[in-house]
């Protein structure tokens, strides 16, 4: 199985369009040790012809036209086989209608995911003809092969579970918070039944009733690295906690609460905020923890 990072970079980027911190006025400059990010996605594969899509960034072309392994074989076609949403942020779903072009792919998405994006008119340019986006849900705690729109598997099986998060933005005050607002998912390969898993959870307010224990490859929430990031940088009045993420440091930070995780662990979905972007004593301080830092192009073997 493998991973490629297609984007490592929470909503907005780095550099993000309308910032002037100090971590997006570096990566412009061109500063050492600051490398430009697209936001959050990964491209899944078992035999690096048939892709599922993780998440469909607003960057999602130029994630596709710096990926060799995602261009098209033929005239009309491409590996993205299926594209798996873990929540209804806009950085995860603004690139399903970059993706038109009458291209047939399955949407994986929970009840209540779908439901966010059924509330949207611009869903209709994806139902031009009966089979462009094949709708399947995922249910929490429910193992399925992920299969493209005709049915095809993709060598891939998804396991959805719960992670607390909140609403999509847009959709707060409009719709009713779930469960399955938010979701990670393990990833294996199809045939062997306990084969190692990649885990995902892009986006995690607390670890309350998540057991991450188990994988071998673990991308997690890198969003910020401290809790009150955003109010002493003076961008927002806004800390972590209100953002559904729980920050990297701290006494209820992911550096102390997946200390005993043994897998290999990866932040991602990185906000241009957080220190780690560039070479400081923050990094210094993850890498020496053992994590990794994502970067667009990464590639995961597992
Ligand atoms: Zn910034």
């Amino acid at each position: 199985m493998r991973a490629i990072v297609t984007g490592s970079a929470a909503g907005g980027g780095f550099p993000q369009w309308n910032c002037g911190c100090d971590g997006c006025v570096a990566v412009r400059e061109g500063r050492p040790g600051f490398t430009s990010r697209t936001q959050d996605s990964l491209a899944v594969t078992s035999d690096g012809e048939r892709f599922a899509l993780v998440n469909a960034s607003p960057d999602v072309l130029a994630q596709i036209q710096a990926t060799p392994a995602l261009w098209p074989r033929a005239k009309r076609h491409s590996p993205i086989g299926a594209v798996v949403l873990t929540n209804g942020d806009m950085d995860h779903i603004l690139g399903l209608f970059s993706m038109r072009e009458s291209q047939p792919f399955a949407l994986y998405a929970t009840a209540s995911v779908w439901a966010g994006l059924e509330a949207s008119v611009l869903l209709r340019t994806l139902k031009r003809f009966d089979g462009q986006v094949v709708f399947r849900p995922l249910a929490l705690g429910t193992e399925i092969e992920l299969r493209d729109a005709a049915g095809d598997s993709l060598g891939v099986r998804v396991l959805p579970f719960a992670v607390p998060g909140k609403l999509p933005v847009h959709l707060i005050g409009r719709s009713a918070s779930s469960s399955e607002d938010n979701v990670g998912l393990s990833l294996r390969e199809v045939d062997a039944h306990d084969s190692p898993a990649l885990t995902y959870a892009a986006a995690c307010a607390n670890l309350n009733g998540v057991d991450l224990s188990g994988c071998s490859v673990l991308l997690f929430d890198g969003t910020f690295y401290a809790e009150d990031e955003l109010v002493r940088q003076s961008l927002s009045q806004s800390v972590a906690k209100d953002m559904a993420h729980m920050p990297i440091s701290g006494p209820y930070g992911s550096l102390e609460g997946l200390a005993s995780v043994a897998a290999r662990k990866i932040y991602t979905h990185i906000n241009n905020t957080n220190p780690i972007l560039g070479p400081g004593e923050e990094r210094r301080a993850v890498e020496a923890a053992g994590w990794e830092v994502a970067v667009d192009g990464m590639e995961i073997s597992w």
